[in-house]
């Protein structure tokens, strides 16, 4: 048993946050044993000038894009074309495909994270190198291989029955492995053919796995979607038709929802992954927070690295908050969805996105003691920690109760901002 004395926030449910200064974590076999006010009989830790909180989860990132992060283009299909692919193309090189998935992990430990929900570029062997240097890094990840077989550049383009045979073989290899799952990975429709969509879909449903895809995103994509896929009421009423819709099932962004879209969404369990920094930085449009929270559709956060700028969930809360307007959004809410919200998303809320007793320790340790001085109450604690983010230094990030990156040993090389 090991007892950490520190001072913790977490959520503990959607806009609803605890702050406890002072207390003690114990921690037996990778799990939050309890968190408790007194003192147990065992030595402790003293991260008193930390601030803990959750392991945060992006659910929703590019790790063969982490290189492109800030590369302007005017709108999505510019960036894809100008940036994306070829960067994804870099991936073919073994060496590249593992320095990118050792940095990318690296860097997502540094910035807190600890679960994350990855895209790779479409090659198999990039794929199986991710998983690799995840297992390695001893991190909490949901990988897959971009799946793509029409209207992308040649050196990525797959044949669909292979497309469809390596996602399968990556499926059984690492499908709930330890701390790792497979997620098939369909692009988006427009790159994906109505025979790959429909075989993705086939597959999810007979092997009960994950899927992520991307939906809804820009204006110029659905209508191109539309006139690829005639016949079809909506971009949501294909994904449903080709059977890619449940509750393991991710789409990113689902910007521009008609209410029927929605309607389906929540009716089939879909959740979606909200990525503010790269709705942002695409100009691709605002995320319908307050029609989507009443439906009832699970929602997280996700950074969407590389269109998002950074892998911190801390600045996506942020950005979250700056983006919406007029929205019943508040900073519980944006921390919640960063956490809590996104463990509830994967299916893996008894596990992960809050600090109780029976949960993964996984552990983000905030270096405390000047930064939130000013702090008068859990309010202002929270408050600093998503609006300042840029300023605090995470000390330590703990996954299963073991230190996987501390801010001293690594030199100081990795701070949030
Ligand atoms: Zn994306």
């Amino acid at each position: 048993m090991n007892c950490i004395a520190t001072n913790i926030l977490t959520p503990i449910a959607n806009g609803d946050i605890i702050y406890i200064p002072k207390c003690y974590i114990t921690i037996s076999a990778g799990k939050i044993f309890a968190v408790s006010e007194t003192a147990p009989q065992v030595e402790c830790l003293d991260k008193t000038d930390c601030l803990c909180i959750p392991g945060l989860i992006d659910s929703h990132v590019h790790l063969s894009q982490l290189y492109i992060r800030g590369k302007y283009a005017p709108d999505l299909m510019q960036w894809l074309h100008k940036h994306t692919f070829p960067a994804e193309g870099m991936s073919r090189d073994a060496k590249f495909s593992e320095q990118i998935a050792q940095d990318f992990y690296q860097q997502s430990l540094a910035k807190g994270t600890t679960t994350s929900v990855v895209y790779t570029s479409p090659y198999p062997a990039a794929c199986e190198t991710a998983f690799k240097v995840a297992e390695a890094a001893g991190v909490r990840s949901i990988i897959g291989m971009t799946m793509m077989d029409r209207n992308c550049p040649d050196y990525l383009k797959q044949e669909t029955a292979a497309s469809i045979r390596a996602s399968c073989e990556l499926w059984d290899k690492w499908h709930d492995k330890g701390l790792l799952d497979y997620i098939f990975s369909p692009r988006f429709a427009i790159t994906c053919s109505a025979e790959l969509l429909e075989e993705t879909g086939n597959l999810v449903k007979s092997l009960t796995a994950r899927l992520q895809s991307h939906l809804s995103e820009n204006t110029f994509e659905i209508e191109q979607v539309l006139d690829l896929f005639p016949g079809n009421s909506s971009y949501t009423a294909l994904y449903e038709k080709y059977g890619l819709l449940g509750n393991r099932s991710i789409m990113g962004h689902g910007i521009h929802l008609a209410r029927q879209e929605i309607e389906c969404l929540r009716a089939t369990d879909t959740g979606i992954a909200f990525c503010p920094d790269s709705n942002f930085f695409l100009k691709s449009g605002r995320f319908k927070w307050n029609e989507i929270e009443e439906s009832g559709i699970r929602v997280g956060l996700g950074s969407d690295v590389g269109a998002g700028t950074d892998l911190s969930m801390l600045k996506m809360m942020k950005f979250a908050d700056y983006i919406l307007d007029k929205s019943t959004f508040t900073p519980a809410k944006a921390f919640y969805h960063g956490t809590l919200g996104n463990a509830v998303l994967l299916g893996l809320e008894s596990k992960i996105g809050s600090l109780e007793a029976g949960k993964e320790a996984d552990l983000v340790f905030l270096q405390h003691d000047e930064f939130f001085k000013t702090a008068v109450d859990s309010e202002d604690i929270l408050s600093l920690l998503i609006y300042l983010n840029q300023e605090i230094k995470i000390e330590s990030t703990w996954i299963q109760g073991k230190e996987l990156y501390n801010k001293a040993k690594s030199g100081g090389n990795n701070e949030v901002s």
